[in-house]
């Protein structure tokens, strides 16, 4: 009949051999072995838990900023028909006599926009697990900078 070893992390004692008809096999040497295995699995189930949350976060983060970009491009369509003159309404009424800036006023939203894709951009590195270091240097900014304009308050 073959031996087994108890189960206990790191524990060597080779186990009685079960009786002929004697219930269940002992798995371990000892309660202190049994508790320690129990422990031991219980943070490889945490830690796979973990794991598969960071990756649900980082798909999820990633779907927010594809959406970001896409509301980009389509503010982009949208801006770029505003400053057509083929297709562009009519001026906005002159402030105070002189033009009302709407050129300006027409790119204002895209650039919005865009901030906003930049943040959900952020957010995703950060989901996926960049630090703010990183997140200065991409954006030619400081550490402290990058955290105090994207971190989530
Ligand atoms: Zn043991």
């Amino acid at each position: 009949m073959t031996r087994r070893h108890c189960l206990g992390p790191s524990c060597t004692v080779l186990l009685p051999a079960p009786r002929a008809g004697g219930g269940r096999p002992r798995l371990y040497c000892s309660e202190r072995c049994r508790s320690a295995h129990r422990r031991l699995a219980a943070r490889i189930d945490r830690g796979l838990l973990n794991r598969a949350e960071t990756a649900d976060a980082t798909e999820e983060a990633l779907h927010r900023l594809r959406s970001a970009v896409y509301a980009v491009a389509a503010q982009a369509r949208h801006t770029a028909h505003a400053l057509d003159p083929q297709t562009a309404r009519e001026p906005r009424d002159r402030l105070d006599g002189g033009p009302a800036a709407n050129s300006t006023r027409a790119v204002l939203g895209l650039v919005e926009a865009a901030h906003t894709a930049l943040a959900a951009a952020v957010e995703a590195d950060r989901t996926a697990g960049s630090g703010w270091s990183a997140i200065g240097a991409a954006l030619g900014i400081s550490e402290d900078t990058a955290a105090r304009r994207y971190q989530p308050r």
